[in-house]
């Protein structure tokens, strides 16, 4: 069996036991294949969803205006993540995917109460720089961004507001101003990784190597196997040399450009070689796991 069916199996079988469904990262990401439109109708309770219908940016103003107007919808899931390199075989795209995909299945498990909003592809990273590719907000950018988000969300209605985060650099700064958006504009806000849903102690119940979240390795490799395998990309580790650079160039002080001791080419080397050990299997497990821990949580947020 390819990659490719396990991954529709997997997700077929969320979808059959109303659990959730959906192509995963979401049209905006994902190449939607023909075979993959026999699970984009899911089952949850009795009602059939149309995965896309809970992301606010697949549908039309009538559709959100209607939803509104249910009086069931009562919270909105922001996902964040990041542009930057993900070793020699994940695609950059790997953070937004995976907070996308874990948002998009939660609000599913709890449709008609959650809706996702247009995730933020770009985070603070300017730690990966040396690595062409990467994209880099400054933390005000990010958070000015982030509460903007949070804004215009408020400003529709809806008083609960999750920032469903996959990118470690964001963790930091999410955390500390989501109680400052809260009390800025009185209504409930809270922010967390995906990866906060697996303990210390369960860490190597989901990997070998313990190792949760990593950068690139086991843990975000199998999430990429189970849901989106066209994004890895199996190949030999050439010992790329870092992007050189002349260091007092003004557009690297503007992104906060720095060096992190912890990002040795050995450190490097090892990510690649950990990736390895990912499975699609461990990927399905990760995100089924991760998935009620969010819909648990937000759950408890709206009451
Ligand atoms: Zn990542």
């Amino acid at each position: 069996m390819s990659e490719n069916k396990t991954r529709r199996g997997f997700l077929g079988s969320l979808a059959a036991t109303g659990l959730t469904a959906g192509v995963g990262a979401g049209a905006a990401y994902a190449k939607v294949d023909a075979p993959i439109r026999t699970s984009n109708l899911s089952s949850v309770g009795n009602e059939y969803v149309d995965p896309r219908k809970v992301l606010m940016y697949e549908c039309t103003r009538k559709e959100i205006r209607e939803r509104y107007a249910s009086g069931k919808l009562k919270a909105a899931i922001i996902p964040t993540g990041s542009t930057e390199q993900h070793n020699e075989h994940l695609a950059i795209v790997m953070d937004i995917a995976g907070s996308l995909l874990m948002s998009q299945q939660a609000a599913l498990k709890l449709w008609p109460q959650v809706i996702v909003t247009t995730p933020l592809p770009l985070g603070i990273c300017p730690y990966w720089m040396k690595r062409q590719g990467t994209i880099t907000l400054r933390e005000e950018t990010f958070i000015n961004v982030v509460y903007d988000i949070c804004c215009s969300v408020k400003t529709h209605g809806i008083d609960t507001i999750l920032i469903m985060n996959g990118h470690g650099g964001n963790g930091k700064a999410l955390k500390e101003n989501a109680p400052k958006f809260a009390s800025k504009l009185g209504i409930n806000i809270e922010a967390c990784s995906y990866w906060e849903s697996i303990s210390e102690e369960q860490k190597k119940e989901f990997t070998e190597t313990g190792i949760v979240a990593g950068h690139a390795d086991e843990f975000e490799t199998s999430i990429a196997l189970a849901a989106y395998p066209e994004r890895v990309h199996r190949t030999t580790y050439e010992g790329t040399e870092p992007y050189q650079w002349n260091v007092d160039q003004e557009d690297l002080d503007r992104i906060g450009y720095y060096l992190a001791d912890w990002d040795t080419p050995e450190w490097d080397r090892q990510s690649f070689e950990d990736s390895k050990l990912a499975t699609a299997e461990k990927g399905e497990k990760i995100i089924a796991h991760a998935v009620n821990w969010i819909a648990e949580k937000l759950q408890g947020m709206i009451g």
